[in-house]
């Protein structure tokens, strides 16, 4: 029963986003709610507590059972335990860089002195947004691979998805030798991948999570890109969200009470569907999205209330499950584009 109820929202996030992928726009505005809608009994704090599992679920090797949520998925593997009741919260936004409101959330950020981490849609990088990009960096904050298009791997063949994987990461390695020759900033030593939809696993006859194991040896010589998925989902790109809707889910994963997630119809739409957190994490990592207004509008009121309530906002690397300590991860020198 408890499988079933942590599952559910994941199964749900993938039809819906198996359908909203038919339309371009609504794809690339929508993102799987992986457990945000778990009302979890009280002995659902098992989930949570230490396993077997490893700490750097990348370096297992994966088979065909592992698809999406099931069997290592995100529920069980991409909890980050270690922050669970922590009170801390590490920030990330995904689907960016955008022009208009990225600036937006930089300057919030900056005023509060606090740092996130950026999922990139590495296509939407240009000449416009490419001193966003840079701004990140020398802000101290992290920039991660969020593919080039928002691509959704269900539906790439394994040639295609090794082929825009090793594009979209060089992308993201070129913002970092940037950031090194052009404002001589420490080259930013994680490596972080997000997938689209949370849409990982055994796909069209390959394993994609092995796929990014051999791009990772081809690129760095070892084990180094790290998947992050999230265990507090603000639900943002449901259509009809308010700022006060995304505070209050925000809230409501360490206080528990009403929230607001989404629900696929009948005929596929996405809607906003209150329910209530009744046992919240208390810490973790959040999914948002810089690219909606009401999400950078939200913000401040997040920073403001997080200094508040005491909740302490963690960079992602500083994460034990996100840590790239005692490792070199550094890019061979034939894939280096210093100009
Ligand atoms: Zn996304």
């Amino acid at each position: 029963m408890r499988l079933f109820y942590l599952f559910l929202p994941a199964v749900l996030a993938c039809i819906g986003s198996l359908y909203v992928t038919h339309d371009s726009h609504a794809s690339d505005q929508f993102e799987g709610d992986l457990d945000s809608s778990v009302v979890a009994p009280a002995e659902a704090a098992s989930p949570f507590a230490p396993d077997e599992t490893e700490e750097f679920p990348e370096a297992r090797t994966y088979g065909a059972k592992d698809q999406m949520h099931e069997i290592h998925g995100v529920s069980e593997v991409y909890k980050t335990r270690s922050l669970v009741g922590s009170k801390k919260l590490a920030l990330t936004f995904d689907d960016g860089p955008s022009a208009d409101t990225t600036p937006q959330l930089l300057d919030t950020l900056l005023k509060y002195d606090v740092k996130a981490t950026f999922f990139l849609v590495t296509g939407k990088i240009n000449d416009k947004t490419r001193p966003i990009v840079q701004r990140m960096l020398r802000e101290g904050h992290t920039i991660g691979d969020h593919s080039i298009g928002h691509d959704d791997s269900r539906m790439q063949s394994e040639e295609k998805f090794r082929s825009r994987f090793l594009q979209s990461e060089l992308t993201i390695e070129q913002m970092k030798d940037l950031a090194v020759t052009e404002q001589h900033l420490p080259r930013q030593r994680e490596i972080y991948f997000r997938f689209p939809f949370a849409s990982y696993g055994y796909q069209k006859g390959y394993q994609n999570m092995n796929v990014i194991k051999e791009i990772s040896n081809k690129l760095y010589g070892e084990n180094c890109i790290n998947m992050v998925f999230w265990n507090m989902d603000t639900a943002d790109y449901v259509s009809g969200m308010t700022k006060e809707d995304v505070y209050h889910n925000v809230k409501a994963y360490f206080q528990g009470g009403p929230a607001v997630t989404y629900h696929v119809e009948k005929d596929h739409r996405i809607t906003k569907k209150p329910y209530v957190v009744t046992n919240p994490p208390r810490g973790g990592v959040i999914l948002m999205h810089d690219i909606h207004q009401h999400t950078v509008d939200a913000v401040p009121m997040i920073l403001e209330w997080a200094l508040r309530a005491g909740v302490e906002i963690v960079p992602l690397k500083s994460i034990k499950e996100y840590s790239f300590e005692g490792k070199k991860c550094e890019l061979k020198p034939e894939f280096r584009k210093m100009n």
